[in-house]
């Protein structure tokens, strides 16, 4: 692309450019920021010869860029971060000249099979968006090479004949999508018109996957860029902790119960165990006990330990006690 022509400084602000924007609230850590850049031009170093900037180069050109607004910090905490604070993702890329852009939103599986995803591809035309969900989403198959002229020499082996069937095969073809018949199915989020397997002709698919591509970028990105800047999407999560120490740790009276319910646990299981040898019996004697004692309030158990971060490590170990 035309970032790779450029020389440093130039080609490091442009990338940031065209990946990052401003957010006074949000940070990224510059370990990340590095080894993007890093993934990003790599290769082209070998190729045209142009070096990467030295990493603390790179990060205080990290604040040249935003013009001052993003800062390298040391975030304090349980584990030191470097961060650069100011500066956060964007929700689409830019091209060079400001234009952002689409992402493919197509449903496909996560890498672990047990969920999915939208695409996220970025294509900068809605063409190259319906050429990639064409040929990558639903494999329409491709015209690979002329198709097969009706068999080339007429019965009567005329010349003329063979002439016509060239020319009406023309070498544009070549590379378009055929329209044979196939079973294809729409995974654009919330459309329900092909949701199930259906035989369609591809041109009569192209027709509907048409109405999901988003509308091209204005050329003009920096008149039609919004002045506001849309939040960061965030993930947020609520805890109920309860009283903790001056290192944090739980305290007081929620750990002292979580405790006696942890040994009241394990020493039900231990009685259970010995009378189930004095009776002989082996069945599971112990685990009835415990069963029988904790089983009521299991499920609450399980939500103090996923709600409440300060008692969560004795939680589970009291979880651990009753399961055994
Ligand atoms: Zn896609
Ligand atoms: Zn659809």
């Amino acid at each position: 692309s035309a970032l790779l022509a450029l020389d440093e400084p130039e080609r490091s602000s442009k990338w940031l450019r065209c990946l990052f924007e401003e957010d006074k609230d949000e940070a990224i850590t510059q370990i990340a920021l590095w080894q993007a850049y890093q993934a990003r031009f790599a290769h082209a170093v070998d190729k045209m010869g142009r070096p990467l900037l030295p990493a603390a180069e790179f990060i205080k050109n990290v604040s040249t860029t935003f013009a001052e607004k993003a800062a390298a910090q040391v975030q304090a905490g349980p584990v030191q971060k470097f961060i650069i604070k100011g500066i956060r993702i964007r929700d689409a890329p830019v091209d060079l000249t400001g234009r952002p852009y689409q992402k493919c939103q197509w449903t496909t599986p996560t890498p672990d099979g047990t969920g999915t995803r939208p695409c996220g591809g970025f294509f900068m035309e809605p063409a190259e968006m319906f050429e990639h969900i064409f040929s990558h989403h639903l494999r329409v198959p491709k015209i690979a090479s002329p198709s097969p002229s009706p068999p080339s020499a007429s019965p009567n082996g005329s010349e003329g004949g063979l002439e016509t069937a060239a020319v009406a095969e023309p070498k544009t073809d070549v590379g378009k999508f055929t329209n044979d018949e196939g079973t294809y199915r729409c995974l654009w989020p919330g459309c329900t018109k092909f949701r199930n397997p259906t035989l369609i002709r591809p041109a009569q698919l192209a027709a509907h996957i048409k109405i999901h591509l988003p509308p091209p970028s204005p050329l003009d990105a920096s008149l039609k860029h919004p002045s506001w800047v849309s939040p960061a999407e965030t993930q947020s999560f609520s805890f109920l902790s309860t009283a903790v120490d001056e290192r944090g740790d739980a305290a007081g009276i929620p750990l002292t119960a979580v405790l006696v319910l942890r040994n009241l646990a394990r020493n039900l299981r231990r009685l259970g165990r010995e009378e189930e040898e004095r009776e002989d019996e082996r069945e599971r004697g112990g685990g009835r006990k415990v069963a029988r004692y904790f089983g009521g309030v299991e499920n609450e158990l399980w939500f103090v330990f996923a709600h409440n971060k300060s008692l969560a490590s004795y939680l589970g170990d009291l979880l651990i006690a009753i399961a055994e």
